[in-house]
Order: C-alpha cells, then sequence, then structure tokens
C-alpha cells in the first residue's frame, strides 16, 4: 500500500511538474485576445515593470485593441528622447498565420524575464543599448475570427500606400488597422523593423512589389543591406537555412511574388529597413509544435535585433543646438540608398550599413547645407557587441549651417562675381589692343599707299 502511495506521489508529481514545465516554456500555447493583454499587464505591473511599458497601436474595425509591449532600460524615459536605436516586431496581420505571433510574445517574455540575470548578458545588452517594439498581432479581429483577412474582408498587406504612389501619408479609405498603425508608426522613430509572417519559410527583403507587377528581383538601392540582414536571421534559424526552395532561407520579395500596399514595402518608404520573416509551412500549426518553432527562432530574434547596431548613428542639430525637422542622413558610397530620417525631437539616427566598415555619411535638410563624416562602423552580434569605444566612432555630431549662412556658398558666390568682374576687363583691353593694332595698320597702308602713289613723281 505504502509503495502504491509512493507510485501516485510520483506520478503526480511528474504530471505536475509537466503542465508547469508547458506553461512556463515561453511560445508552448496560443493565447488569444484575453490571454495576450493579461500577459502583458502582468509582465508591465509585476514582472519586470522597470523595463517594460505596454501601449495600444489603436483598434481594430470591430473594436479589439492592437497591443504592444516596448522594453527596454530606463524605459521610463521619453519615447522620442531616447537615445537608443528602436527596433519594431510586428507579427499576426494575417490572422491566420499564428506562429509569428506566439513567437513574439515569448520573445517579450524572455527579454523582461532574462534582463539582468546571469548567463543573460545577450538580453541585457540588448535592452540597455536599444529599444524593442513588439505587436504580436496587428490583425486581433481576423485572429480571433481564424481568417487571414480582416473582419470587413479586406487583407491588410495589402492595404498600405505603395510606392507608386504620390501621397504616401494618407490614411482616407483605408481599414483602421492600417490608418492606426500609419499614424503610429509616424510619431515615433524606427531604426530597423521585422514582419513575421506564415505559409512558408524564408526571409524576404524588398522590395515587395515589381515596376511591371511581374514577379521578378526588384532591388532596391540598399540591396546588399537588405540581403546580409536577411541572411543573419536565416543563419540563425535552421529549418529556415536549410530551405530545399529558397537558396539559403532568402528571397527578394518580388521575385518571389509581386505585391503591392504591403507594411514591409511602407516601411521602406518611411526610410526604416525592413524583412519579411515567414516562419512556418503550415499557417496554423498544433500548439505541441511551438516549442520546435521557437527553438529555431530564438536566437535568429536576436540577432536581428542586434543588427540596428550595425549603423552609422549621429544626432543632427542646427547652429544653436536645436534638431532640424525633415533632416536625414545616407552614405555617400551608396548615392540613392535610402535616407534615415533623423527624429525630430532628439536629432538622432541610425543609418544601417551594407557591412562593417568605414562610411562617409552626409547629413542634409532644406535650407541647410550639408555636412558630411567619417564613421566605423563594427559588427554587432551577441557573441560581439559593439564596445563603448566602438560605439563612439560609428557616432557623429552634425551642426548644418543654414543655406544662408553657410560659409562655402558666399565664398563660391564671391568667386563667381570677381571672375565675372576680371573676365570683363581683360575683354576691355582685349578689345582695345585689337582696335589700335587695326587703327595701326590702317595708318601704315594709308601711309605706303601715299608713299607710293607719289614715288613716280620724283
Ligand atoms: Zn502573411
Amino acid at each position: 500500500m505504502a509503495k502504491m502511495g509512493s507510485v501516485v506521489t510520483v506520478v503526480v508529481a511528474a504530471l505536475v511538474a509537466l503542465v508547469l514545465c508547458a506553461k512556463s516554456g515561453a511560445g508552448q500555447v496560443y493565447h488569444d485576445y484575453a490571454a495576450l493583454n493579461t500577459l502583458f499587464e502582468d509582465l508591465v505591473t509585476n514582472q519586470c515593470p522597470l523595463i517594460a511599458r505596454r501601449f495600444t497601436v489603436g483598434s481594430s474595425e470591430s473594436g479589439r485593441m492592437i497591443y504592444g509591449i516596448r522594453l527596454t532600460h530606463q524605459v521610463a524615459l521619453s519615447e522620442n528622447d531616447s537615445p537608443k536605436p528602436a527596433v519594431r516586431l510586428t507579427a499576426n496581420i494575417h490572422g491566420d498565420e499564428t506562429v509569428g505571433r506566439e513567437m513574439l510574445i515569448a520573445f517579450a517574455e524572455r527579454l523582461c524575464r532574462d534582463y539582468g540575470t546571469p548567463n543573460a548578458d545577450d538580453v541585457t545588452w540588448l535592452l540597455d543599448n536599444t529599444v524593442i517594439y513588439i505587436i504580436p498581432s496587428l490583425n486581433p479581429d481576423g485572429f480571433a475570427l481564424g481568417m487571414r483577412e480582416n473582419s470587413r474582408g479586406v487583407d491588410l498587406n495589402r492595404d498600405y500606400p505603395t510606392r507608386f504612389e504620390a501621397n504616401q501619408d494618407d490614411t482616407a479609405g483605408r481599414q483602421a488597422e492600417t490608418a492606426a498603425m500609419m499614424d503610429w508608426t509616424r510619431a515615433r522613430s524606427f531604426a530597423l523593423s521585422g514582419t513575421m509572417h506564415g505559409g512558408a519559410l524564408v526571409a524576404s527583403y524588398p522590395w515587395d512589389s515589381s515596376v511591371t507587377g511581374d514577379d521578378s528581383y526588384a532591388a532596391t538601392e540598399d540591396d546588399a543591406m537588405y540581403r546580409r540582414l536577411a541572411r543573419i536571421y536565416a543563419d540563425a534559424n535552421p529549418s529556415m537555412a536549410a530551405s530545399p526552395i529558397f537558396p539559403n532561407g532568402i528571397t527578394n520579395g518580388a521575385d518571389w511574388y509581386s505585391i503591392v500596399g504591403t507594411l514591409q514595402d511602407y516601411m521602406v518608404l518611411r526610410g526604416t529597413p525592413s524583412i519579411t520573416f515567414e516562419l512556418s509551412d503550415n499557417k496554423s500549426p498544433p500548439e505541441s509544435a511551438l516549442a520546435g518553432f521557437w527553438n529555431d527562432n530564438r536566437l535568429a530574434l536576436m540577432q536581428y535585433a542586434y543588427q540596428v547596431h550595425v549603423s552609422a548613428s549621429g544626432r543632427v542639430v542646427d547652429s544653436s543646438g536645436q534638431p532640424i525637422p525633415g533632416a536625414a542622413c545616407g552614405i555617400d558610397s551608396i548615392e540613392y540608398g535610402y535616407k534615415a530620417p533623423t527624429n525630430p525631437h532628439s536629432g538622432r539616427f541610425w543609418r544601417l550599413v551594407p557591412e562593417p566598415g568605414t562610411y562617409s555619411v552626409t547629413c542634409a535638410a532644406e535650407g541647410y547645407t550639408a555636412v558630411t563624416k567619417t564613421v566605423i562602423v563594427h559588427e554587432a552580434t551577441i557573441a560581439d557587441p559593439p564596445t563603448p569605444t566602438e560605439q563612439a566612432h560609428a557616432f557623429a555630431q552634425f551642426v548644418l549651417p543654414t543655406a544662408a549662412d553657410a560659409p562655402a556658398e558666399t565664398t563660391a558666390g564671391k568667386i563667381a562675381t570677381d571672375s565675372t568682374a576680371g573676365i570683363n576687363i581683360w575683354m576691355t583691353l582685349f578689345l582695345f589692343v585689337q582696335i589700335s593694332l587695326i587703327i595701326c595698320a590702317v595708318v601704315i597702308y594709308l601711309n605706303y599707299r601715299h608713299k607710293a602713289r607719289h614715288a613716280g613723281r620724283f
């Protein structure tokens, strides 16, 4: 009987342990709308209040909130005054693509749980140096209804402004989810973004849309940078890297299939690099498969977030030290590459580069004279994060003189005026000499004729 009792005790203990493990194991259960809300509330109030804040982007067509969480050391600092680059990760814009949603929830839990703990230097460094925005579901109605589109039957990843439209800020006529996301995005600065999908296993980089509409490679000017970013994620995700369909687990979006109105292309248009991560061939796998997906994605998410630090960074101000709204910075080696917008409140920017190295960076703004500086950008991985000295080498302060006060322009103008005056003087002298020579020649000729005419008379 005692034996029987101890067997029962062991079995019960094992079952309890299993249940507890399943609960605490990140990414192993699906969180519905209410559970997601409860979890984020618990993270920001109980588990890691010093590094986490929750927010809502807006509401869906059916009135569900689009929840998000912001994680960083000193999270109480104003978003727009932050001296750190921001990475934004979103998922579930297609309601029936559920893996990305759970991966981002698991990522938020991990950052919250591991920050500042032993053996989690990678998490601690990331949040000490980066702001992470996580929005697990851009389409809460679609998730609740188990469908791709929102509750009005619209595919939200075809609803954003395209690169072929003149006005890319117009929210009129767009779905509530899209308009909310556009307004919320415009009020902030993101240095890097990524968006999770399902139905394939690949990292897909811009453009999503080709000019002709055909399925053909549509490279941005920053193609090398995008290929590297896509590889960073795929290389850290064993299943993606081993794709039998996509070499190295990456593809150009339009080369795969050309579509317009995607969130990815919209972010690229706004000067924020973005990659689409297709995380699972099965759009809605069973909960039992989630742990395996988390194993594939936990390192990839970290390495991708670290890439925001492979960037030329700086602060752009006017001669009185104030940020200049509309100022943007590009790297000179990619003339038509993207220009990273500066934050209008802090003047800060982060311009991702194709690879670590030395870069000439030019910052410009309308009404100001552009300024160029050289920075050295270091690699940034969880095994090799940049040191404070290396971060300082990648940073420069840009003081832009107003165009009217710019000494370079004034000098150039003066040179032009002086040289015009110089030309006039020389032209006058030249004409004077020419006319004198002609008069001289005429006088000599007449003199000769006179002498010749009278020569025979003598
Ligand atoms: Zn999708």
